[in-house]
């Protein structure tokens, strides 16, 4: 194999890896050429380059973007992503996978996405919130509670979500908490938000468990990126499943322990220590080997393309639950269905983050809030309807998960703006 091609088959572009899973369920609904050709590609992009004054007294131009896929069931809804690798093309992919999962779960959204090409790792507080200031001020002319409202990716955290409601509400004059969620709740977050994401993993691979007669107290789990996503998930099914998490790993490697690691403390070691590797009682574990870990449960929960052509025979997983957006490319979606692995697609399995988002809005909103307890059972109650409309779907017409979450969703989409009709 040349390198190039392996390079293609490792690191297919998102953008057209998220238009060829667009394709297939657009063929077996037989789509209308019109409408196939408005969903296929994103409605608005911004690309902004713009300056932020460095802690050395250096000024640094940096890229972001903001990309709207679709608004034909509510106003633009997603993450902001700060990333060395971002690139426009991710951005869209991005943005189509939020249309596709607002759909799923039925939330009155449609899809977008942000990212700045950056390294916040290696920038001061004081430069992040500089840069977090001037690239809200540079999307506010596309940003706003009934237009397109933002929320935490990789890299962004409750923090910079705040940063972004009070330069938006600054140049307002008021405060304005439903420009963006996944806010502090002292600033009008929401409870819950913060786990929702790993609690919606949770909750769908509870489903999955269930479905394949797979029991989790003592099952084994494996996590790729012990972040946000990754790290609640790993908490909640160790803590309340009674599940084994047996290796778990960052930007910078993996650690494994046959015995299992305590989640809780490896979240207290890597905000300690910066990373995972060296956790006590462990050995170190590269990123591919632990993709490959023989375990029940495998919750890719990083970046895009980790499971290729390159890698899908060799996943021993039963249950693959994509906390990450587009872990998967589409070569090894067939290859993990052909040899009987459930995945878990990134659309629904993850859709727990956006889902307590618009719980979040609603709130805001109404400027009235609901207790932790209300709010995690109205997740459990469309993340697991969800994911029986997926499953039954799965099942009529044969196809894998992802298929059917597709079919859904386009179906949605699709019917939306046939619905509202052609302007002018
Ligand atoms: P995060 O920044 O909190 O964590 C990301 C983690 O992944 C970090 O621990 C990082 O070290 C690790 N990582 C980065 N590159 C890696 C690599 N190549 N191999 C292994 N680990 C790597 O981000 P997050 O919010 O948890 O997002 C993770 C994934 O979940 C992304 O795909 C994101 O789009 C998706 N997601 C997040 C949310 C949310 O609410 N935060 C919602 C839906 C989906």
């Amino acid at each position: 194999m040349s390198q190039a091609t392996l390079s293609d088959i490792r690191h297919p572009n998102p953008y057209e890896v998220a238009q060829r899973q667009f394709d297939i369920a657009a063929d077996r609904l037989g789509l209308k050429e019109s409408l196939r050709r408005t969903l296929r590609s994103t409605k608005r992009e911004l690309t902004v380059n713009f300056p932020v004054g460095m802690d050395n007294g250096d000024v640094e131009i940096f890229t972001g973007y903001r990309v709207q896929h679709n608004v034909a069931r509510g106003p633009a809804k997603g993450g902001i992503r700060y990333h060395p690798d971002v690139t426009l093309d991710e951005v869209r992919a991005l943005a189509m996978w939020m249309t596709w999962k607002c759909a799923v779960v039925k939330l009155p959204y449609g899809g977008a996405k942000g990212g700045v090409i950056c390294e916040p790792k290696r920038m001061s507080l004081r430069e992040q919130e500089g840069l977090t200031r001037r690239f809200t001020t540079e999307l506010s002319i596309i940003i706003g509670p009934d237009s397109d409202i933002p929320a935490p990716d990789v890299n962004t955290n409750p923090q910079t979500m705040a940063w972004i409601m009070d330069t938006y509400s600054q140049h307002h004059g008021y405060s304005i908490p439903s420009v963006v969620t996944g806010k502090p709740v002292i600033v009008g977050g929401s409870e819950g938000r913060a786990d929702a994401t790993g609690r919606g993993v949770v909750f769908t691979v509870e489903e999955a468990a269930r479905e394949i007669g797979l029991d989790l107290a003592g099952a084994t789990v494996a996590v790729q990126g012990y972040g946000n996503a990754g790290s609640v998930a790993a908490k909640l099914l160790h803590y309340d499943y009674g599940a084994k998490v047996i290796a778990i790993s960052d930007s910078q490697g993996g650690v494994y322990c046959e015995a299992g690691i305590d989640p809780d403390s490896a979240v207290h070691y890597k905000g300690q220590n910066g990373s995972l590797s060296g956790l006590p009682g462990t050995e170190p574990i590269s990123n591919d080997d632990l993709l490959t870990l023989p375990c029940d449960v495998l919750i890719p929960a990083a970046l895009e393309n980790q499971i290729s052509a390159y890698n899908a025979d060799s996943i021993q997983a039963k249950i693959i639950a994509e906390a990450a957006n587009g872990p998967t490319t589409p070569e090894a979606d067939e290859i993990l269905y052909g040899n009987g692995r459930m995945v878990i697609p990134d659309i629904i399995a993850n859709a727990g983050g956006v889902t307590v988002s618009y719980f979040e809005w609603v709130q805001d909103k109404q400027a009235f809030f609901w207790t932790e307890k209300e709010i995690n059972q109205k997740l459990r109650q469309i993340m697991t309807s969800s994911f029986a409309d997926v499953l039954t779907m799965a099942k009529r017409e044969q196809v894998n998960m992802r298929t059917a979450a597709y079919l859904l969703a386009v179906d949605r989409v699709a019917t939306a703006s046939a619905v509202r009709g052609l302007y002018p």
